[in-house]
């Protein structure tokens, strides 16, 4: 007999990560920016505007513009997440000789022509 029930010890502690496929935490978020961040990329990429675009979240249907969005920029590449539910709209990678562009987390992005 141990007689040790330590199933309700009040100072344990167990830090879960909310989502797995975000890395920071409650308490320690990762910085990130705003959709003006990936102005510059895409501009290059397209010769588009596309702050002011709006974008439909395929993951959970929020109609925003682009601007609006989160973008983490700190790993290799860039990552464009939905400030509703911080589904992954974009990803943008630049290599010396190629941009690897995802687009699979938006179902449409509405751009206005240039008057
Ligand atoms: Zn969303």
């Amino acid at each position: 007999m141990t007689g040790n029930d330590s199933s309700a010890s009040p100072g344990a502690e167990d830090p879960r990560p909310g989502d797995p496929d975000i890395a920071g935490t409650a308490g320690n978020p990762i910085p990130h920016l705003d959709g003006n961040a990936a102005a510059g990329p895409l501009w290059e990429l397209f010769r588009l505007d596309v702050i002011a675009a709006i974008g439909r979240c395929k993951h959970c249907g929020a109609v925003r513009a682009f601007g609006e969005a989160s973008v983490y920029a700190d790993g290799p590449g860039m990552v464009v997440r939905c400030t509703s539910c911080e589904g992954v709209l974009l990803r943008l990678v630049e290599t010396p000789t190629s941009f690897w562009l995802d687009v699979s987390g938006l179902s449409y992005l509405q751009i206005d022509r240039e008057s």
